[in-house]
C-alpha cells in the first residue's frame, strides 16, 4: 500500500526503466482540465498527454463510446472484419478529405507506416530503382523512438547509442523551402515533416512553406507526409496544422488525440493511389483497428466534425497569446503561438524548463520543458477562460 507520495515517487523509480524524469506527482484522478493526485491536491493540466487529452480527461462521449465497446467487443485482429472498423474508416477518411484509412496504434508505428508506404509507392508507381528510395526529412524533427525513425532525428538524446540506422534519409533546414527542393532527387519518394514542430519547442514554419512544400512535392512527382500527430485534432485551432495553409498532403499521419486519449489509435489517411499500393502480407498489426479503438476513435471523428473545439482553440489562441506576449521581457524571452498550443522560452538566467515546471507544480499547474529552457503549453481544449487565465497567472508568478 501506498505511504504517500515521496513514497510513490521511489516505489515507481525502483522498478522502472529510467527512460523518462517525471515530474513527482502521482495522478489518480482527472476530470476535463484538472487531474488530482493521490494525496487529493489538484493540478491544471498544461500538457494534455502532449496533445492526445485535446478532449480533456474523461470526456463524458468518449468514456461513454468505450465502455458502450466494452461490453460488446474488444479484439478480432484483422484477420476478421468487425462492426466498427468501416464507420471508423470512413468516418476518419472523411474529415480527411481522404479515400482509405491505414489504423495502426502509436505514432511512431503511424511513421514508420507512412515511410513503408512511401517507399513501396516510389517502386511500384513512381518507378524509382530498387532500394534505393529516399525521403527527405527536416532538422529537428521528432517523429518517434524506433530505430528507422531516431536514425534520422538529429537529436543526440534520441540516437545516439542506438545505431545502426536505416539509410535513405536525407535532412534539411526545417522552415527552407529552397534548401527542401535542392535536397530532392529523382530516387526521393517523400517529403516527411512536421507542419509545426512540437517536441522541437513549437516551431511554426515561416508563412508560406507549407504551401511550398506542396507545390515541390507535386511538381517533383514527391509525396508530402505531413506527421500531424502532434499538431492536428483541433490542437491548432483548425483540423489540421496544414489547414493554415489550405494546403492538403498526400498522406496525414495521425495520432495522439485519435484515441481520446483512451487508447492508442493511430493511422495513416491518404487515397487509393498512394495507400493502395499495400497488399495482403505486406503491413499489419495485431491491435491496429480494433473494436475498442475504432469506437473511442469514431467518437473522436464525431466531435471534430462538429467544428466546437477548433472553434474554442482558435478563440482561447486569443487569451493564450496575449498572456504569454504580456511576459516578454518579465522572464519570457520569446514565445510562439498557434491554436491552443505555445513554446514558451523561458530566460535562462531564471532557471530551466524543469525547474519553472517544478516552480508551476508547487502551484498546482502541470507543464513540461522541452529542450533546455522552452516549455510546451497544449492545454486541453475544453479548459475554460478562467482556468487558463489562472493557469498563465501562476506562470507569470513563478517567472516573477
Ligand atoms: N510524431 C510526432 C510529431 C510526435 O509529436 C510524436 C510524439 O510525441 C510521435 C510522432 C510519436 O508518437 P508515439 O509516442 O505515439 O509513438
Amino acid at each position: 500500500p501506498s505511504m504517500g507520495t515521496p513514497d510513490e515517487v521511489a516505489r515507481a523509480e525502483a522498478r522502472t526503466a529510467h527512460n523518462y524524469h517525471p515530474l513527482p506527482v502521482v495522478v489518480a484522478h482527472a476530470e476535463g482540465a484538472w487531474m488530482t493526485d493521490i494525496e487529493g491536491r489538484r493540478y491544471l493540466d498544461l500538457l494534455a498527454g502532449y496533445s492526445a487529452l485535446n478532449f480533456g480527461h474523461s470526456h463524458p462521449r468518449l468514456i461513454g463510446a468505450a465502455k458502450a465497446q466494452l461490453d460488446q467487443l474488444t479484439l478480432t485482429s484483422r484477420a476478421f472484419i468487425h462492426d466498427k472498423f468501416a464507420d471508423f474508416c470512413a468516418g476518419l477518411g472523411d474529415l480527411c478529405g481522404k479515400e482509405l484509412v491505414l489504423p495502426m496504434n502509436t505514432g511512431a508505428e503511424a511513421v514508420e507506416t507512412a515511410i513503408k508506404v512511401s517507399r513501396k509507392w516510389g517502386y511500384d508507381v513512381k518507378g524509382v530503382g530498387a532500394d534505393r528510395a529516399r525521403i527527405v526529412v527536416a532538422a529537428g524533427n521528432f517523429h518517434g523512438r524506433t530505430t528507422t525513425i531516431v536514425g534520422f532525428s538529429d537529436d543526440p538524446d534520441a540516437r545516439d547509442g542506438f545505431g545502426p540506422f536505416a539509410p535513405g534519409f536525407d535532412t534539411v533546414p526545417y522552415g527552407d523551402a529552397v534548401a527542401l527542393e535542392a535536397a530532392i532527387t529523382p530516387d526521393t519518394v517523400a517529403v516527411l515533416v512536421e507542419p509545426i514542430q512540437g517536441e522541437g519547442g513549437v516551431l511554426i514554419p515561416p508563412a508560406g512553406y507549407l504551401r511550398a512544400v506542396r507545390e515541390i512535392c507535386t511538381r517533383n512527382n514527391v509525396l508530402f507526409v505531413a506527421d500531424e500527430i502532434q499538431a492536428g485534432l483541433g490542437r491548432t485551432g483548425r483540423t489540421f496544422a496544414c489547414d493554415h495553409e489550405e494546403v492538403v498532403p498526400d498522406l496525414y499521419v495521425l495520432g495522439k488525440a485519435l484515441g481520446g486519449g483512451i487508447v492508442p489509435v493511430s493511422a495513416v489517411v491518404g487515397n487509393k493511389d498512394v495507400l493502395g499500393v499495400l497488399k495482403p502480407g505486406q503491413h499489419g498489426s495485431t491491435f491496429g483497428g480494433n473494436p475498442l479503438a475504432c469506437a473511442v476513435g469514431s467518437e473522436v471523428v464525431a466531435m471534430l466534425a462538429t467544428g466546437e473545439f477548433q472553434t474554442r482553440g482558435a478563440e482561447l489562441e486569443l487569451v493564450l497569446r496575449e498572456r504569454l506576449e504580456a511576459l516578454i521581457g518579465k522572464g519570457v524571452v520569446a514565445t510562439r503561438v498557434r491554436g491552443l498550443w505555445a513554446g514558451v522560452d523561458i530566460d535562462p538566467a531564471l532557471g530551466t524548463g524543469r525547474e519553472v515546471c517544478e516552480g508551476l507544480m508547487a502551484r498546482g499547474v502541470l507543464a513540461k520543458d522541452t529542450h533546455g529552457s522552452t516549455i510546451r503549453l497544449a492545454p486541453p481544449l475544453v479548459i475554460s477562460a478562467d482556468d487558463l487565465n489562472w493557469g498563465l497567472d501562476q506562470l507569470a508568478a513563478v517567472l516573477a
